[in-house]
């Protein structure tokens, strides 16, 4: 168990430019705030600026009731939590994971704290280091909702909006998987959309203004999206998912014209022409998420 004074105290496992972020945010809020890393020596700044430097990831467990991890996915935080020594110290306290991962290694993670003692919440970061606070950070959340509350006058530290998602600990990695499939395929689509205009002799810069306008459509599709989805109605009025289908044939030539790899969209292409092979044509492009869900 935990003395008042841990309880009032956190540790940061994980020193990555993340990790290194919420240490920061920590100790801006006044915490007694104790820090470790794999690699030792990334806690210098940190231990400047007030931070504890503990020597060994045990001895960052023993000071604080709160121990926040956030490595660079499961096998990494699964080396740095489940050493004898480590798991011993955590008896009594509370993990919060933000490290990203799967929903299942979340679940599996808090079923061994839950056969060590060990009280778990997981959760995820939504924005970058440069938001971590400041109003601009988003966490989300999941895991017993009593613990939750216990701990977010803590986690408040670190700035932004605080989500709890639900008592399913895999919750906030399923959100999470959701929303960075959202930004990948975003990325995947920006970084090739700038390789063909290259390739047609537009610079970036010409194309970024153009660019701003297709990235706000994507917010009132957001909200159409969920209407349709979970409503079951999938209008394809004004764009039907045979226009699309079209369009995206005339990007994968002019891309594979130029010798530049259209397997993204080629891929995308192949999933609406499947929803459309499936008699579903006429509606809007959000039946394709209705037909991938098929099983
Ligand atoms: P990384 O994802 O590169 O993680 C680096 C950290 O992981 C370092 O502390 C590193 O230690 C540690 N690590 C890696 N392998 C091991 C291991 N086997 N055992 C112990 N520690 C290990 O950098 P970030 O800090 O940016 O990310 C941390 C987490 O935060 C990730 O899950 C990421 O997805 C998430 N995140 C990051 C965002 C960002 O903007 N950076 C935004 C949102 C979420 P060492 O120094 O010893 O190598």
């Amino acid at each position: 168990m935990s003395t008042s004074s841990e309880q009032s105290a956190v540790t940061v496992l994980g020193l990555g430019p993340m990790g290194r972020s919420l240490a920061g945010a920590f100790l801006d809020a006044g915490l007694r705030t104790t820090v470790w890393n794999r690699t030792p020596g990334k806690d210098q700044d940190l231990v400047e600026r007030g931070a504890v430097g503990a020597r060994s990831a045990e001895e960052a467990v023993a000071a604080s009731g709160l121990i926040v991890v956030c490595v660079v996915n499961y096998d990494a935080s699964d080396a740095v939590l489940r050493r004898d020594a480590v798991a011993e110290a955590l008896k009594g306290r509370t993990v919060v994971n933000l490290t990203a991962d799967t929903p299942a290694r979340a679940r599996e993670t808090a079923d061994w704290a839950a056969a060590h003692g060990i009280r778990y919440l997981d959760g995820a970061i939504m924005t970058p280091t440069a938001t971590i606070g400041t109003p601009h950070a988003v966490f989300i959340h999941s895991g017993p909702q009593e613990l939750y509350q216990e701990h977010l006058p803590v986690l408040e530290a670190l700035g932004g909006a605080h989500t709890h998602l639900g008592e399913d600990i895999g919750r906030a990695a399923a959100y999470d998987i959701a929303l960075l499939d959202i930004f990948w395929t975003a990325m995947a689509g920006c970084v090739h959309a700038l390789a063909v205009a290259r390739a047609e002799g537009i610079t970036a810069r010409e194309l970024a203004p153009f660019a701003k306008g297709i990235g706000a459509i994507l917010p009132p599709a957001f909200e159409e999206a969920a209407e349709e989805l979970d409503n079951g109605t999938f209008s394809g009025e004004g764009n039907p998912l045979t226009s699309a289908v079209s369009s995206m044939a005339h990007i994968v030539h002019t891309s594979e014209a130029h010798g530049i790899d259209a397997g993204v969209m080629r891929a995308a292409e192949g999933m609406a022409r499947r929803a459309v092979g499936q008699g579903h044509g006429a509606d809007g492009f959000i039946r394709i998420a209705e037909v991938l869900g098929r099983r």
